[in-house]
């Protein structure tokens, strides 16, 4: 059997990265995708003779399905899919434009849908494929300032479900996981301004720790792997007890 191929967005920097850089390691070819050319390149360099960058913008939904075309003829297959990128926006709900709460769907949300569909179809054709999507605890309580960032990631779980239903008979596994506060950029920018939220944190988590990408990467790989081959449709926590903690 050759190589399995993953796809994982936003596998340049922070959670992406550790999990590339996860499934790379275990003799995976694993084809990154994200906006900032240099930043992706480096992360490949990173990444070995596993890795393979390819810039590309996944809001730009039009050339999605051209995009996979490209990746199963060269590869003739995606064995798994891991839907990470995404953005976040801290305001109060009451300040947010429609532009903005658009902005955050389109990122989180419609270009996930419109990739895992085009992935997710050549997936049913081998009956065969893992796809993982990144959730947040936004979707597990109510986080204040982030009403877009909760809206997505609520309707990911959502899809979650639904695609597993559907997909599931044909072999195509669908999961989500549930990163809590895990040290990144994102979460630097989001904590850092604000040490009453990141006290916050810390006080509900009874692991009492932000947690590291690589703890997201491990549960992303094992779902991946035919170590979990009868799990799917789930939302798996990785966060310390955060969902849990009072
Ligand atoms: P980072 O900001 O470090 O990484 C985000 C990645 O997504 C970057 O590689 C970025 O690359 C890419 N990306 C963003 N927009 C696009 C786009 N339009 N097209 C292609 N790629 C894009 O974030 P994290 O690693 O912290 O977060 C990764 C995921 O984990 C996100 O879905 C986030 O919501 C989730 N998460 C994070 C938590 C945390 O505590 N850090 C907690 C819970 C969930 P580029 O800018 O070059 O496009």
């Amino acid at each position: 059997m050759g190589k399995k191929i993953a796809i994982v967005t936003g596998g340049s920097s922070g959670i992406g990265f550790a999990i590339a850089r996860k499934l790379a390691c275990q003799n995976i070819h694993t084809i990154i995708i994200g906006r900032d050319e240099q930043r992706l390149n480096e992360a490949a360099n990173l990444l070995g003779e596993n890795g393979q960058a390819i810039s590309f913008d996944i809001t730009n939904l039009n050339s999605i399905p051209e995009l996979v075309n490209r990746i199963i003829q060269e590869h003739g297959q995606v064995d798994i899919l891991v839907n990470n990128a995404g953005i976040n926006l801290k305001k109060s709900a009451l300040e947010v434009t429609d532009q903005e709460f658009q902005q955050i769907l389109l990122t989180n949300l419609t270009s996930v849908f419109a990739l895992t569909r085009e992935v997710a179809k050549s997936m049913v054709e081998k009956k065969s494929g893992s796809i993982i999507n990144i959730s947040s605890m936004a979707a597990q309580y109510g986080l204040p300032g982030v009403v877009a960032y909760a809206a997505s990631k609520t309707a990911i779980e959502g899809m979650t479900r639904t695609l597993a239903v559907e997909l599931s008979p044909h072999g195509v596994r669908v999961n989500c996981i549930a990163p809590g506060f895990i040290a990144t950029k994102m979460s630097a920018t989001a904590l850092n301004s604000d040490p009453e939220r990141k006290q916050k944190v810390l006080s509900r988590t009874p692991m009492g720790r932000l947690g590291n990408p690589d703890d997201v990467a491990n549960a992303a790989y094992f779902l991946a792997s035919d170590d979990s081959t009868f799990i799917t449709g789930t939302v798996v926590p990785v966060d310390g007890g955060n969902s849990i903690g009072f």
